[in-house]
């Protein structure tokens, strides 16, 4: 099952020359990991991914999560990609993707997705639908964040819940640019 869902993910790349995952590690711990990758490609980025079902649904988030609640972030949802791509910093040498990439940030969500009487809808669907609530336990982003797909296409928002890990003036994605693992920044990888 998770093997098909990364039909895609290996379309795009040549793993053994870019240095990535090449993903044969098949289901994952069955864990519920978030990640959040800084990837200064041709254009820089911000990679979320969020564990489902054995595979790291993916967003590419131009300017980055913010933490305030006034901002909609544009994320564009990409090919799901391995789970042990949760771990992986360095440099993309060749092709699609070529550049440097660090863990911004990582660390477990809760799906609210639809809470009722303590029973979220599955991810799974919650992703289908284009409509999901998740609360992240990380370093650099904490509480709830929203996501909605907007239309039909890959086009959805990210937009920080008004909670207690909101925060309006902090700009981690412009003032805190290492890795939460190795404290690299992006450069280092050049
Ligand atoms: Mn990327």
């Amino acid at each position: 099952m998770s093997k098909d869902k990364l039909t895609e993910y290996r379309s795009k790349r040549d793993t053994a020359a870019s240095g990535e995952p090449a993903g044969r590690r098949g289901r994952g711990r069955g864990g519920d990991r978030f990640v959040v990758q800084r990837h200064d490609a041709s254009t820089l980025h911000f990679d979320f991914r969020l564990e489902v079902d054995g595979v790291l649904v993916s967003w590419s988030v131009p300017k980055g999560p913010s933490l305030d609640p006034r901002d909609k972030r544009l994320a564009i949802r990409t090919e799901d990609h391995p789970i042990e791509y949760a771990e992986f910093e360095g440099r993309i040498a060749e092709g699609y993707g070529k550049g440097t990439v660090v863990v911004w940030d990582t660390g477990t969500y809760r799906n609210l997705t639809g809470v009722r009487r303590n029973t979220p809808a599955p991810m799974s669907q919650a992703v289908e639908d284009g409509h999901l609530t998740v609360w992240l336990d990380g370093e650099k982003l904490s509480g709830a964040f929203s996501m909605t797909r907007t239309g039909g296409g890959d086009k959805w928002l990210l937009v920080k819940k008004d909670d207690k890990g909101a925060d309006r003036r902090a700009k981690p994605a412009r003032t805190k640019p290492e890795s939460v693992l190795s404290g690299h920044v992006n450069e280092d990888f050049e």
